[in-house]
């Protein structure tokens, strides 16, 4: 179904015509090729969409957690049954390395949804507080925009929460990778979803998205994407008194105080940058370094990089694939053009293009970078890593503290207890202590122009409810 794909959206639990014939061509960006074609949804399409999330929405919002927990979990079942065909799309269009596409792209969704279905089940939505119960009700009709990046993560983490929370969705998701977003519309049926509850309408940003985010009948805008996107959303949202919950960008500090483990903290940073392209919102791009060891960091650093070679995303040697599109490779060379003009210094990588087809960039290093400089301040999406100098911890905070970003960020010590008092003072909404892995479900979100809300987790679920108390 998902091969071939045309001129479709997913309404009430099945394929439906666009109502007009604009359609989006998605390449594969390691190839160039056009590998399939989908609508380009227009506000006719969001409006069908819509009424079908708002008949639908009574029904789901009395399901019991029970029900969501069977349709959550189930959706796990299918898309696990489906994860080879998955991962093989999130390759052809996003340009991930296909080893990663199933451990990361298919596998992170897995966990996430598995988690939901447990969480919604210990879910408080009913709690006494002195003479009263507390509802938590959920929102109502939850328009979700996601990016390309990880296209079915992004997802899974606002719908799953939405559903735990009793809401319906319309979601539009990105049109570099739009049909990863239709074969989990799939999943969701054939795990038993009733019709209409979330519908999916691929199209651009301006025209479908617009139309969503000024729907009056979308009760709450869920969404990922760049800052300067967010901005108009919000303010949007604000015009027409919807809720809203945005993740946006970052530029996250790797924080290697004195003391620390600095062979490893650098071989971790470099991979956490260098992650999916470098296109992570959460990306640890800028490397703080104190002075005493900033020379072995950059050796380390540039040497690791080197073992990032760009090439074909189905070649399992592979660890670095091609941007998502010309636009993105674009705007990563442009970056290190920018680093070199304002002095930085090339420590390994080009802004040459290192394989002729395909949208690739080599992974590059900059030391001697300045914290005012554009690669220290400015969102580059791509496998270009900055390492700065720092002369005292004081300095260190105010460096990984100076950007108008607050997503993520990473502090190394040689304790934890050191490490954690430090990220203390980072406004940050993650920080891995030490190399701490990743926990799907703690709240993931931004401080400062990262966003506004939380998403996975309990907390996640609690971003799309809003409380009925009743006195007794
Ligand atoms: P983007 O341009 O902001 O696009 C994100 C989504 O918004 C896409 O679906 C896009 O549609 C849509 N959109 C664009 N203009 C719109 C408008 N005027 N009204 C409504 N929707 C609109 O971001 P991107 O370049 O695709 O993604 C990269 C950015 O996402 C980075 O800044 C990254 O940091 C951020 N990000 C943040 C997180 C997080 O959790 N904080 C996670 C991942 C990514 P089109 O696809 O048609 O453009
Ligand atoms: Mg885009």
């Amino acid at each position: 179904m998902i091969e071939g794909m045309d001129n479709r959206i997913y309404v009430d639990g099945g394929w439906q015509q666009a109502a007009g014939s604009d359609l989006i061509e998605v390449v594969n960006p390691a190839t160039e090729a056009v590998i399939g074609t989908v609508a380009a949804g227009s506000a006719a399409d969001i409006d069908t969409a819509v009424a079908a999330a708002r008949a639908a929405a009574p029904q789901w919002a009395s399901s019991s957690p029970e029900d969501r927990a069977r349709i959550l979990s189930g959706t796990a079942d299918v898309l696990k049954a489906r994860a080879d065909e998955a991962s093989a799309l999130i390759t052809a269009e996003l340009g991930a390395p296909l080893s990663l596409s199933q451990r990361l792209h298919v596998g992170l969704p897995l966990s996430v949804l598995a988690s939901y279905a447990e969480l919604v089940m210990a879910y408080p939505f009913a709690e006494e507080v002195g003479n009263s119960v507390v509802w938590a009700r959920p929102v109502g009709v939850v328009g979700a925009i996601t990016p390309w990046n990880y296209p079915l993560h992004q997802i899974v983490t606002k719908v799953g929460a939405a559903l735990a929370a009793g809401c319906t969705v319309v979601l539009k998701p990105a049109e570099d990778t739009p049909l990863i977003a239709y074969l989990l519309a799939e999943a969701f049926t054939e795990a038993g979803l009733p019709p209409g509850v979330v519908n999916v309408v691929s199209g651009r940003g301006p025209v479908a998205g617009q139309a969503l985010v000024g729907h009056p009948d979308v009760d709450m805008v869920s969404f990922t994407g760049s800052t300067a996107v967010g901005r108009s959303i919000g303010a949007a949202a604000g015009g027409s008194l919807k809720r809203v919950a945005l993740e946006l960008g970052g530029k996250s500090a790797n924080v290697i105080l004195p003391g620390a483990d600095v062979t490893k903290a650098v071989k971790v940073g470099v991979g956490n940058a260098y992650l999916n392209g470098g296109q992570t919102c959460s990306a640890w791009t800028r490397m703080l370094v104190h002075e005493s060891a900033y020379d072995e960091a950059v050796a380390l650093a540039a040497a690791a990089a080197e073992k990032y070679a760009p090439g074909d995303p189905l070649d399992p040697a592979t660890r670095l694939g091609p941007m998502v599109n010309s636009k993105q490779r674009d705007r990563v060379r442009g970056y290190i053009e920018a680093g070199m003009a304002e002095g930085a210094r090339l420590v390994t990588g080009s802004v040459d293009a290192p394989i002729d087809r395909g949208y690739y960039v080599a992974p590059t290093v900059f030391a001697d970078v300045q914290p005012g400089m554009r690669i220290a301040q400015e969102e580059i999406f791509g496998p270009v890593l900055s390492i700065l100098r720092y002369s005292d911890t004081d300095e260190a905070l105010a460096i990984a503290n100076g950007t108008d970003y607050g997503l993520a960020g990473g502090v190394w010590a040689a304790t934890s207890e050191e490490a954690s008092t430090f990220a203390a003072k980072m406004t940050t909404g993650q920080v891995d202590i030490n190399g701490g892995a990743f926990n799907p479900r703690a709240p993931f979100g931004g401080f400062k122009s990262s966003g506004i809300g939380r998403e996975l987790g309990r907390h996640g679920i609690t971003e799309f409810v809003q409380y009925q108390s009743q006195q007794f």
